[in-house]
């Protein structure tokens, strides 16, 4: 609209125009020039008429567009100096109007344009416009190249405790921290395989990391998701078998709820920056995200048992949920898995096999493929 409407106006001031005696708006153009001086450029036009022009710059500055009606151009264009004008055309339209285009060297501006009265040296009119360098012409952007690749997928896998904190010990005097690191090297190593997976640890060695610390750091690696590794022990020497944890508000058995209480040693700071709305958005958001985060965790969590139940032993009741402070993350789908039970002696020993750990890895592995390809299609 606005664009039409200008050129209406145009229209209308090249038709008043027109409509005056034509011996004075034709212009005859009887040469163009131009020459360098100390701080600008001078492009001349020798005009046979008193000269009424309008001259524009397109928005590259890289253009100048001069305009008049009953534009002629004698003679056939001059060759202007290549190092200022890359190009110079001419054309004119049947409303008479005529329009010069010079394509310049580099980004100008144009610093004056008037017009100067003959003389007797020289018998003709001559308008001039004076331009100079733009260096601070707003070039159009051109927009980053899309990338082809998608964004790789941030698993953070968390070796359970390290450190001071040896979690549980098995009969032979193995130590479930050193079970969880080891399978979780391995498991880095599987999933790494997938080109689109970026897979992190929270430990690399025999360190002791609060829980907070293994939360902060899955937020700060921005973690699509997490799993953390455990074994667990049972006064019973026959349990036995693989369980998958998700996060619940109450526990799903007491035995689970045990569970949690046991493996959250500290408490965990839920340090989602929501400063920019009042309390009650916040808690509403967090409650929300949490949902949506437990249904991803929960989604997860069947997908795993599902390609691990053809792997390895599971325990009865696989799924399991508990209020695990690792999996207090509202915005982060998270599992847990208790691998199975280092206090059975058939588990403990499977548990540090590598045949066993290998059979382990693929299965989560499969889990975590299968829960990607059905999240990005949701
Ligand atoms: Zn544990």
């Amino acid at each position: 609209m606005k664009i039409f409407s200008k050129a209406l106006t145009s229209l209308f001031f090249w038709g008043i125009l027109f409509f005056t005696p034509s011996a004075v708006y034709s212009h005859t153009i009887l040469g163009i020039r131009m020459g360098d001086h100390p701080s600008f450029t001078r492009l001349v036009l020798d005009v046979q008429e008193a000269p009424s022009f309008k001259v524009t710059v397109s928005k590259d500055c890289k253009q100048i567009r001069l305009f008049g009606p009953q534009l002629k151009c004698q003679k056939k264009l001059p060759q202007l100096p290549k190092r200022l004008v890359k190009s110079l055309g001419f054309s004119s339209f049947r409303t008479g109007v005529g329009e010069f285009k010079f394509d310049m060297a580099f980004p100008i501006k144009i610093m004056k344009s008037f017009t100067l009265s003959p003389s007797k040296a020289t018998p003709y009119f001559r308008y001039i416009i004076d331009i100079q360098k733009n260096d601070y012409c707003p070039e159009k952007k051109a927009p980053p190249p899309q990338t082809l690749l998608p964004k790789k997928k941030v698993i953070v896998i968390d070796p359970g405790h390290g450190g001071k904190d040896s979690g549980a010990r098995g009969r032979k005097g193995i130590q479930e921290k050193d079970v969880t690191l080891k399978i979780a090297t391995i498991l880095q190593t599987v999933l790494a395989k997938n080109p689109l997976y970026d897979v992190r640890l929270t430990r690399h060695h025999d360190v002791f990391l609060s829980l907070p610390q293994r939360v902060n750091f899955a937020r700060d690696a921005k973690a699509d998701f997490f799993i953390s590794l455990h074994a667990d022990s049972h006064p019973r020497p026959d349990t036995r078998g693989l369980s998958v944890y998700t996060l619940s508000k109450v526990a799903s058995d007491a035995e689970a709820e045990k569970l949690a209480i046991k493996e959250n040693k500290v408490d965990l700071i839920e340090g989602v920056d929501l400063s920019d709305h009042p309390p009650e958005v916040a808690n509403i958001l967090i409650d929300l995200m949490k949902r949506e985060t437990m249904n991803l965790s929960r989604q997860a969590a069947n997908y795993m048992v599902s390609k691990l139940r053809k792997r390895v032993l599971l325990l009865r009741n696989t799924i399991r949920s508990a209020n695990f402070a690792v999996l207090r993350t509202p915005d982060l789908p998270a599992i847990l898995i208790e691998m199975g039970y280092i206090s059975n002696k058939q588990d403990e020993k499977l548990l540090t096999t590598y045949q066993h750990q290998i059979k382990l890895c693929e299965g989560i592995k499969e889990g975590v493929d299968s829960y990607f390809i059905e999240h990005d299609r949701s």
